[in-house]
């Protein structure tokens, strides 16, 4: 990988970071707003356009339906700014898992214009509704119907703990259509308005709240154009879009590894003890040493895979082990983030608390820890056998 690519993206970066730090953060900050309660819809639906203004929404999206048409790469390289500087926005800045995703191009010409349209413009959200009480590692075992009548479709089952799930304008919904297993699988782009489509509980999730919730589907009707993609290859769609979003999930706990480690570094250095800074005793210099090094794997794994993601080569394996490496990191580091910061790092007001709390869902969410190391023993012992 040639890396001057890198380098070409500082311009993109520090758009990310004037954006962020002139415009998000002092609104935050204006409206009193944290990680514990989602933000008014109005205002996520401004922070959006407002990103989309500057170019920095959504950017590696296809040039064909408004994207920039940004490379993987730099997608990452603006996922890994954006959340060294941790803001409530995340979702909404870059667009996140419930703005404009790849998924979306296999949308017909009818449905990007009602769907992916409003998406791109930044004046909707959407989430991508795969997970079932009963279907979670083994997402192939859904519940969720989806039985063929004259006019389409008729849907019925529950999604549970769906990032923007209470949000969503509308959802992508993944729901059995013959048989059992991945081959039965079908993706369903469903408008929230639709009858017999209803948001359920909303989730009290551990750093996230108000942004996780069940999405309810009771005979709702969709017809032959609602549905996403080829009948049956919905789980095939799935994973793709899952292998390229772990990249970005673990680029945000890159950034967010970055954002903390980095605090915990300048904070050792202004915090006296026993008459010095507690930077330099070695028991804190080591502790930062480990984190320097595993922030640096954790980024160079990071920029790697996307590149490889970018060249059209196989990433199964590199996204699992770069989702499971990066994860896990960010979870050490705000947990010895903590310990570096002592008594004030357990206060909601210095917001490492907050980081900790937030980062847990990362070794869960697109798959856990162990399912990313059975696909990489997998893939690995695969690669072995050819
Ligand atoms: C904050 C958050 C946001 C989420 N957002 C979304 C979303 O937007 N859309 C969506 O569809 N889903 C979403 N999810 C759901 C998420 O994808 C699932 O929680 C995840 O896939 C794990 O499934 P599960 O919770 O049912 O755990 P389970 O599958 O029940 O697993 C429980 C434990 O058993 C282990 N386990 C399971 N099978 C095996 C095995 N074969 N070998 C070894 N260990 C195994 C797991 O690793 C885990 O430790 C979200 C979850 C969270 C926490």
């Amino acid at each position: 990988m040639d890396q001057s690519l890198i380098a070409s993206f500082r311009p993109l970066r520090q758009a990310v970071r004037r954006f962020v730090t002139d415009e998000v953060l002092p609104l935050e900050q204006e409206r009193g707003l944290t990680w514990d309660v989602a933000p008014p819809r109005e205002l996520r639906r401004d922070v959006r356009t407002r990103s989309k203004a500057l170019g920095l929404y959504a950017p590696d999206m296809a040039e064909e339906v408004g994207g920039a048409g940004l490379s993987f790469l730099g997608r990452c390289e603006m996922e890994m700014e954006l959340h060294s500087l941790a803001t409530v926005f995340f979702q909404d800045v870059l667009g996140g898992g419930c703005g404009p995703s790849a998924i979306l191009l296999h949308a017909t010409p009818s449905q990007r214009e009602r769907f992916l349209g409003p998406l791109m413009a930044g004046l909707t959200s959407t989430c991508f509704a795969l997970s079932e009480p009963d279907a979670g590692s083994d997402a192939t075992a859904l519940q969720t119907r989806a039985v063929a009548d004259d006019a389409g479709f008729v849907l019925n089952g529950t999604k549970n703990i769906v990032s923007n799930g209470p949000q969503a304008d509308f959802a992508i919904v993944f729901a059995a259509t013959k048989g059992a297993g991945a081959g039965g699988v079908t993706a369903f782009l469903v408008d929230a308005a639709n009858p017999g489509y209803s948001v359920g509980r909303a989730h009290t999730c551990m750093g996230f709240t108000g942004f996780q919730g069940e999405i309810v589907l009771s005979d709702c009707r969709v017809t032959a154009d609602d549905v996403l993609g080829p009948v049956g290859r919905g789980f095939a769609l799935a994973m793709d879009w899952i292998n390229g979003n772990r990249l970005l999930t673990a680029a945000m706990a890159t950034g967010i590894g970055r954002g903390v480690i980095e605090r915990s570094a300048r904070y050792a250095l202004g915090r006296t003890q026993f008459g010095a800074p507690i930077a330099s005793y070695q028991a804190i210099q080591l502790k930062l040493a480990d984190l320097a090094t595993s922030l640096f794997a954790a980024e160079l794994m990071v920029q790697r895979s996307a590149w490889m993601k970018d060249e059209g080569l196989d990433i199964r394996k590199e996204s699992a082990m770069t989702k499971l490496y990066c994860s896990e990191m960010v979870n050490r580091a705000a947990y010895e983030a903590i310990q570096i910061h002592g008594g004030v790092g357990c206060l909601q007001e210095t917001g490492i608390e907050r980081v900790y709390r937030m980062v847990r869902i990362l070794t869960i969410l697109e798959g856990t820890s162990e399912m990313q190391r059975l696909t990489i023993a997998e893939r690995m012992l695969k690669e072995l056998g050819r």
